[in-house]
Parts: C-alpha cells; sequence; structure tokens
C-alpha cells in the first residue's frame, strides 16, 4: 500500500518505521525542517539543548520499533543509565536518590527512611512488574475496536482488580511507604499522565514500572539522537521523507469518503491509498480532516500544561546536583488541587532541573552547563493570563533556579515556552501532554485510532491509544502500523 504519514514526530516515526518494514511504500512529510516533532532540539552558540522529553525509559520498546524496520537500535544509538536516576530534594533540606538496581536503592531507602520502608521496596517492585505484565498486552500494546474488547477475555480486568489496579494510586503506594517523601518518589508519576496521585487509578502505576524498576536512559547528543535515529532507520527501510512541507488537508473521495491522499500548503496533492496523521488528533480533526471531534476530545479532560526554561550558561553545577533533580515544593495535594481543579499555578511548586551535560560535556561549550527547567502548570481551560503572567513567572522561575544553587547569573543562550506557545505548535489546549488519562479516557475510552467516518485514515500519537509519553507513542505507532494492515487486508504482526 502506498501510506502517507502526516509528521515525524516520534508516532509518525514509529509508524514509518514499522510500516516500511512490513514493506509498505510510505512518505513522510513533516512541517519542520528536522524529525522529532515535541522531541525537538534548541542549538544555538555551541549548546545543545532537547526541548522536550527528558527521561526516557522502556529502552526494550524502542528497541522493537528500531527492529520494525529490521534495523539494530545499537547501530544509531548510544544509550547510557542515568544514574542516580532522579535525585529528589524536599523542603526540609532532606534529600533521596532513586539509583538503579533494587538492591542500591534498597539501601538508599534504608539510609534515607529507615528498614521498614527498605524492605518495602522489592514488595513494591514486584506489584510493579506483575501490573505491568498484566496490562502491557491486554490493557496497553493492543488496538480496541469496541468497549466490549475491555472483556476479551474476561480474566485480565478481574486480575487487574485483583492487583488493587481499580483503587487510588495514592492509596496503594502509601500502602508500601511510610516516609512521607517516599510516597511523593513513587507516585508523582502520575503527572505524567495528567492526573494527581489522588484521582488516578493504581493502575497507573505502571508509569513508576517505567522508570524505578526499567531505570531511566540518555543517548549520546541527547534526546533528540532518538527521532534522528528512527529517521534514519525508516529511511534504510525504504520510506521517503520530505522536510518543510505542511499538510494543509486530507484528500477525501467524492463517493465514499475514503482518504486519497493529501494536500500540502501550495497544493501539490501527494496520493495514497491510505494516510496515518501524527499531528495532535483533535487539532488534525479539525484543521486537516474538517471534521467533528470524537466527544472525549471535545468534552474531555487535557492534562496539565508546563511552562519550560531552557538555558546555556557559564558556570557549575550545585554540589550533588544530577542529571535529573527534582525539587519538591512543601505542598503537595493542594498543588494538584491548584493545577487540575482550580485552574492556577502552583503556590510552592516542584519543578524539574535536568542538567545533561553532568554525563555528556559536549552538549556545551567549555566551562559552561545547560539547564532545563518544567514546571507543571495549569493547560489554557485554566485561569491564567499567559499574557500578562509570562514575563513575570519566567523571572521567578529563574529566580528559583538561582536560589537551588544553580548558576542563573551569566545566561548565553535562553528559551522560554509557556502553554500559549504549545497551543501556537498545534496542541489543542496549549498542553503538550494530551488529553489526560483518567480512566474513562483510556484504552476503549480514548479517542480511537480510526474513524469509522473517515475511512482509510489512522492517528497516532499521544491523544489516541495507549497515550502520552515516548514509550506509549512509540507503541501508538505500532498500532496505526497494524490498523494500516488491517485496511490492506492484511493480519496484524506481531
Ligand atoms: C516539555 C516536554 C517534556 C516531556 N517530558 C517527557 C519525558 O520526560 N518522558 C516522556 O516519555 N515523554 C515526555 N514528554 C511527552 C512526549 O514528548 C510526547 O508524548 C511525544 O513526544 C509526542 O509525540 P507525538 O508523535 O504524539 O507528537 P509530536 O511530537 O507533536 O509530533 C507531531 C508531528 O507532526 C508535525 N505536524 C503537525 N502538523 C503538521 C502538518 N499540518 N503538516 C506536516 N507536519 C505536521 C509536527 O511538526 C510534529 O513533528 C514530554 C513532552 C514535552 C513537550
Amino acid at each position: 500500500m502506498r501510506v502517507a504519514v502526516v509528521g515525524a514526530g516520534l508516532g509518525g516515526l514509529s509508524a514509518a518505521c514499522h510500516l516500511a518494514g512490513r514493506g509498505h511504500e510510505v512518505i513522510v512529510l513533516e512541517r519542520e525542517s528536522v524529525p522529532g516533532g515535541r522531541a525537538g532540539l534548541f542549538e544555538a552558540e555551541g549548546f545543545r539543548i532537547d526541548t522536550g522529553p527528558s527521561v526516557l525509559t522502556m529502552t526494550d520498546i524502542l528497541r522493537r520499533t528500531f527492529a520494525g524496520a529490521h534495523e539494530d537500535m545499537d547501530d544509531h544509538l548510544r544509550l547510557a543509565p542515568v544514574d542516580p536516576m532522579y535525585r529528589t530534594t524536599f523542603a526540609d533540606g532532606s534529600e533521596i536518590r532513586v539509583l538503579h538496581g533494587r538492591e542500591r536503592m534498597t539501601e538508599e531507602i534504608r539510609t534515607t527512611c529507615g528498614a521498614a520502608d527498605a524492605a518495602a521496596f522489592g514488595r513494591f517492585c514486584d506489584y510493579l512488574t506483575d501490573l505491568y505484565k498484566l496490562e502491557l498486552p491486554n490493557f496497553i500494546d493492543r488496538n480496541f475496536d469496541s468497549l466490549f474488547d475491555l472483556l476479551k477475555p474476561p480474566w485480565p480486568l478481574l486480575r487487574l482488580v485483583r492487583l488493587k489496579g481499580l483503587s487510588r494510586l495514592a492509596n496503594v503506594v502509601n500502602s508500601y511507604f511510610a516516609d512521607p517523601r517516599l510516597q511523593r518518589i513513587f507516585s508523582f508519576q502520575a503527572m505524567y499522565a495528567g492526573l494527581s496521585p489522588y484521582e488516578a487509578l493504581a493502575l497507573y502505576c505502571v508509569i513508576t514500572y517505567m522508570d524505578t524498576v526499567e531505570g531511566v536512559y540518555f543517548p549520546e547528543g541527547g534526546i533528540h539522537a532518538v527521532p534522528r535515529g528512527l529517521a534514519a532507520a525508516a529511511t534504510k527501510a525504504g520510506a521517503e521523507f520530505r522536510y518543510g512541507v505542511t499538510v494543509e488537508r486530507v484528500e477525501r473521495s467524492a463517493a465514499d469518503g475514503r482518504a486519497t491522499g493529501v494536500r500540502l500548503q501550495g497544493g501539490e496533492v501527494i496520493a495514497a491509498d491510505a494516510v496515518v496523521l501524527n499531528p495532535d488528533l483533535p487539532v488534525a480533526y479539525r484543521q486537516l480532516l474538517d471534521n467533528p471531534l470524537p466527544r472525549v476530545a471535545k468534552r474531555g479532560h487535557y492534562s496539565p500544561s508546563c511552562a519550560l526554561w531552557m538555558a546555556g550558561v557559564r558556570g557549575q553545577l550545585p554540589a550533588g546536583a544530577a542529571h535529573h533533580n527534582i525539587h519538591f515544593g512543601a505542598a503537595w495535594e493542594g498543588a494538584f488541587d491548584a493545577l487540575m481543579k482550580q485552574g492556577v499555578l502552583m503556590p510552592d511548586p516542584s519543578i524539574l532541573v535536568s542538567s545533561p551535560t553532568v554525563g555528556d560535556p559536549s552538549l556545551a561549550p567549555e566551562g559552561c552547563i545547560t539547564l532545563y527547567v518544567l514546571e507543571p502548570t495549569p493547560n489554557l481551560d485554566g485561569r491564567v493570563d499567559w499574557s500578562k503572567e509570562r514575563d513575570r513567572f519566567r523571572q521567578s522561575l529563574v529566580d528559583r533556579v538561582g536560589a537551588l544553587g544553580y548558576p542563573t547569573g551569566d545566561v548565553v543562550v535562553e528559551r522560554f515556552v509557556d502553554p500559549t506557545d504549545w497551543r501556537n505548535q498545534g496542541m489543542e489546549r496549549g498542553t503538550p501532554f494530551a488529553i489526560a488519562h483518567n480512566f474513562f479516557q483510556t484504552g476503549p475510552f480514548r479517542p480511537n485510532n480510526v474513524s469509522q467516518r473517515v475511512p482509510g485514515v489512522v492517528f497516532t500519537g499521544s491523544s489516541t491509544v495507549p497515550g502520552v509519553g515516548v514509550p506509549m507513542v512509540l507503541l501508538s505507532g505500532r498500532l496505526a502500523a497494524d490498523r494500516v494492515d488491517e485496511l490492506a487486508g492484511r493480519a496484524a504482526q506481531p
């Protein structure tokens, strides 16, 4: 089949790898001059700073994406463990590192929190592993055609209930650990799914599995090396890439509404038997298909957004700083209420400060480091007026980072992004984290990757199944390729 893939984000790239590897004729059309989408690169004055994902987990899913194009990941990427995975600091001045390896982490917990919590860590990891092994094949890495698919077969759902998957995530994590700092360390990942740990169901502990058990990695050259590697792999498998071209709409047959290709800005039409759409799904429906949004995309809850300050600075990191540093504010439950219920900024924010130059000094000139500072914020459904708040917010974020001991006095290059910038880049409600993962917005309830109304169109990316984050989006590319195979009358591939 001839397949046009619109967008070379990680979803589009994964789809291209699998489709080209399966012998389809693939053309990828990307509006930017490079692949990656949200996994972009800010390059200036000898600094290389990733502009999107910073925490890379589940490298076996990435390896399988390369394998989809019959390529070996090791020929394209050099990954090293990030260890500690995180350094976490707390308002009382204490620190806990999250380390690779169960034994080392158990020891870290023993030293910082005591023997009982240390003993619980192994049991918690076993629990996370059971949950992951159950959820991946049955609820995550599969396409859904109807709600009833959840019950085909019925035992995984029953087992999920037995594993307390439908209890509150915070309650389950708190049942393992008494120290409130550990409760935060093992539940903040709910935020990646756009949820508060108090609202999220424990089934989303699989996100905690992804970093805590599987580990955090970093590619030589930065995260942007991932999309570059995938684009090279897809090209070797036969996919054609055109950059700097914006797709204006999907062309459809007047007779039966089927997709027949895409029209580029400027009028060129590219014929295709199937079209894979990687732009944010609600935006794709509105702009490229001129079609009403699926109900959940229109009425549903979107994840909180974030503001991001990226800078190349002269100076050194404070003593003890790691690649990823999570500085928790004093407030916790109230912080989620502010972001998700009241739509206002966190009163005492928790922030992530990443400085990949710790492990890869080649990312900055001599005597300099890079800083990537992320603060969660409400999305544009919230009550922050960014036209008024932007400058004040940026300054207070930089001041806070400076007060934590990071060098902010001699900034060589910088970029600041707020939710209005995410919106301008085509992300619905100004959030790069898509439709949130409430239970009724996940799996068969999430906007499907095919639509009855637009036959021949398949979606990939974070607003369709299985969801948000690098591993999920890579899987969404494979699931999209399976949908194209269905259109071609072929059986889906393992
Ligand atoms: C600041 C930030 C931090 C994050 N942190 C993490 C993290 O630590 N770990 C993690 O796992 N995930 C993280 N994520 C989430 C992760 O980056 C995303 O879930 C994932 O990259 C989304 O990929 P995608 O393919 O769905 O979308 P995108 O990357 O947005 O891809 C869509 C592509 O389509 C292109 N496009 C759009 N419209 C058109 C058009 N009309 N014509 C042609 N091309 C078009 C775009 O240019 C883009 O390349 C983070 C994201 C951000 C922004």
